[in-house]
Parts: structure tokens; C-alpha cells; sequence
């Protein structure tokens, strides 16, 4: 059976996480048969994400310029720093509405440096809005350690979040509550 087109749909659906074979050849099935302008909807919105949507320059969040929404908005307290693992993570806390601050997603640890810049400019009050667990303490306490010459003060959440479940599985008003009575560290 030739179809070439079909079956490099079918394996670039399968290397999408959770898409095994039989559903990456329905979807692919269905794109090409009763969903074409859907299909082709949704092949467009991707090129579009992947063409227009990047990193920001200052703080690692998801952004279509060189500066995200919450870096480019006065209205933010920049005195607060909240600190994240995921840019994922930033939709999460914005959607529960409580947090007004400034974020840095520390993706790695080349994401010190940036930080360290960052945590230099008007900065007062570091959150860390990591998920409780020994290793991300761990990680905690070797960034508060690093910034410690910069006379800040040092909070992160604690109530409410469950040891090793991933922000995003936090309801909101846990996760609210959880900012809100952010422990000094
Ligand atoms: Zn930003």
C-alpha cells in the first residue's frame, strides 16, 4: 500500500505524548476523510504557533513579542518575583487570579544568570511556586543560597499543595490559598 502522505501523518500524530497507533490512524482517517477543513484549521493554527510564539527575552515565559504580557504591563508589582519550572505553570497561577508579581520560569540551570539579572532589578520578595518535594527544596535552597547577597526575602508556597502533584493538577483556590500563606524560607 503506497499512500506515503497518510503514513507520515499517521507517525507525526504517534510521536504526540498519549497517541498510540490505532488512535494516531483514526484521527489521521478522520483528518483526510469527513475533517478536512478542520484538519487543515488546525495544521494552519500550528504553523502560526510555531512561527509567531517564543520565549521572553526576560523572564522565560511564553510570549508572541520580545517581552510577555506580564513583563511588558506597568500594572504589576515589580517587587515580586514568583518563581516557576514551567512557563505551563504561569497559566495556572494567573488563572487563579491572586498573583499580581513578576515570574522567571527557571527551565534549567542556565537559567540562573538571567534570574540572578532579573532578581537585581527592583526585586524585594523571591516566591518559589514549586510543587513541595524533596528534590525541588533541594533546588530552593541552592538558588536562595546563590541569591542571598542580594538582601532579599525568600517565600514559598506551601498550604494547600499536595507533595508531588504538578501545579497544574492544583485546584485554583488551593493553589490561591497556597500564595497567599507563602511561608518565609
Ligand atoms: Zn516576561
Amino acid at each position: 500500500m503506497q499512500l506515503e502522505h497518510f503514513k507520515n501523518l499517521t507517525e507525526a500524530l504517534m510521536s504526540l505524548p498519549a497517541v498510540g497507533k490505532k488512535s494516531a490512524r483514526n484521527i489521521a482517517l478522520n483528518m483526510v476523510t469527513n475533517d478536512r477543513s478542520g484538519a487543515l484549521r488546525l495544521s494552519h493554527a500550528i504553523e502560526q504557533a510555531v512561527a509567531n510564539v517564543r520565549i521572553c527575552t526576560r523572564c522565560g515565559n511564553l510570549s508572541e513579542h520580545e517581552l510577555c504580557a506580564v513583563c511588558a504591563d506597568d500594572r504589576r508589582d515589580r517587587a515580586k518575583l514568583c518563581v516557576v519550572l514551567s512557563a505551563k505553570d504561569i497559566f495556572t497561577i494567573e488563572e487563579s487570579g491572586f498573583y499580581k508579581g513578576l515570574y522567571f520560569v527557571y527551565a534549567s540551570e542556565e537559567s540562573f544568570a538571567p534570574l540572578e539579572k532579573m532578581a537585581q532589578d527592583g526585586i524585594s520578595e523571591v516566591i518559589f511556586a514549586f510543587a513541595p518535594s524533596v528534590q525541588n527544596d533541594a533546588l530552593i535552597y541552592f538558588i536562595e543560597e546563590r541569591l542571598l547577597p542580594y538582601g532579599l526575602n525568600f517565600s514559598k508556597i506551601a498550604q494547600g499543595v499536595p507533595t508531588g502533584v504538578s501545579l497544574e493538577n492544583v485546584d485554583m483556590l488551593s493553589l490561591a490559598r497556597a500564595l497567599e500563606g507563602r511561608v518565609k524560607i
